[in-house]
C-alpha cells in the first residue's frame, strides 16, 4: 500500500516517528511520498531515519505558504526539482479558504510549479481549497500534453473530477473521502479506479474511524477498505490498482 502524500516530517511525529512508521509498515505500507510546503521542508525530509518503508522527496511551495511571503524563483525551483532523489514537484495549488489577498502570487506560484513539472517531467501536486474552477483553468492553460498530477485530497463533483482526468490529472483519494456526509464516497464511486492514489496527508485529516486524531500514514488502509467497499472490489484489488498507478505516475520502481 503506497500513501502518495503525508506530511513525515512534520513537528508532530518528532516524538514517536519510529513507532508511526512501524505501524505503517505493519498495516502493509511500503511506501510514503512527501510533499513539500516550503523551502526547509526538504532539509526535515533529508533528517529522517532510515526505514523498512521507502521514503520519496518532493520539492514545492505550498499555497498557504505563499500567503506568508514564502517564495521560490523557478531557477532555484528547477534546481531542486532536477535532482534525481526528487521525484513530484510540489505541494502547490490554490487556497481559497484562508483568505482571498493572494490569489495573485498563488496563481503565478502554481504556473511556476507547473512550468518546472513539465520541464522536469515529473507530477505536479495539487492542493485545492475553495478554488476549483481557477485550479483547474489553470491546468488546461498548462497542459501541452506533457504534465501528469495528482488533484490531492480529492472532493471534487463528478463533474469537476472527469474534467481533471480529462486534463491529465490522478485523483489523490484520502480522509476527505472517508467522511460521512461529505459526498465525496459516491462522486468517487462513479469516477474510474485506475486514475486514483491513496494518501493519508497526515498529520492533517485523519480518515474515519480515527477522524479527529493526529493522521498517520497506517490509517491510509481505512481509506483503502473504505474505497475497496465503495468500488465493491476486494481490498488486495484495489492496493494492487492504487499502487501500481502511484509507481506508474512517479516513475518509481519496487
Ligand atoms: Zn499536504
Amino acid at each position: 500500500m503506497i500513501d502518495t502524500h503525508c506530511h513525515l516530517y512534520s513537528d508532530q511525529f518528532d516524538d514517536d516517528l519510529q513507532e508511526v512508521l512501524h505501524r505503517a509498515h505493519n498495516a502493509g505500507v511500503t511506501h510514503i511520498f512527501m510533499p513539500a510546503i516550503d523551502l526547509d521542508s526538504l532539509d526535515r525530509m533529508e533528517q529522517l531515519p532510515s526505514s523498512e518503508i521507502l521514503l520519496y522527496k518532493m520539492a514545492g511551495i505550498h499555497p498557504t505558504s505563499v500567503n506568508e511571503g514564502i517564495r521560490t524563483t523557478e531557477e532555484k525551483l528547477l534546481d531542486w526539482c532536477r535532482r534525481e532523489d526528487i521525484v513530484g514537484v510540489g505541494e502547490t495549488g490554490l487556497d481559497y479558504y484562508w483568505s482571498d489577498d493572494h490569489k495573485k502570487e498563488q496563481q503565478q506560484s502554481l504556473r511556476v510549479h507547473c512550468r518546472v513539472a513539465r520541464e522536469v517531467g515529473k507530477p505536479v501536486i495539487l492542493h485545492n481549497r475553495n478554488s476549483t474552477a481557477d485550479l483547474l483553468d489553470i491546468i488546461e492553460e498548462q497542459q501541452d500534453g506533457s504534465l501528469s498530477g495528482i488533484w490531492h485530497c480529492f472532493n471534487g463533483s463528478v463533474e469537476e473530477g472527469t474534467r481533471a482526468l480529462d486534463l491529465g490529472l490522478h485523483l489523490g483519494i484520502g480522509g476527505i473521502f472517508t467522511f460521512k456526509n461529505a459526498g465525496v464516497d459516491t462522486t468517487v464511486a462513479k469516477l474510474p479506479l485506475d486514475r486514483m492514489v491513496l494518501e493519508t496527508d497526515a498529520p492533517y485529516l485523519a480518515p474515519a474511524p480515527k477522524r479527529g486524531q493526529r493522521n498517520e500514514p497506517a490509517f491510509v488502509r481505512f481509506t483503502a477498505r473504505r474505497l475497496a467497499e465503495v468500488k465493491n472490489q476486494p481490498l488486495e484489488a484495489i492496493v494492487e490498482s492504487t499502487t501500481q498507478t502511484a509507481l506508474q505516475l512517479f516513475s518509481v520502481s519496487e
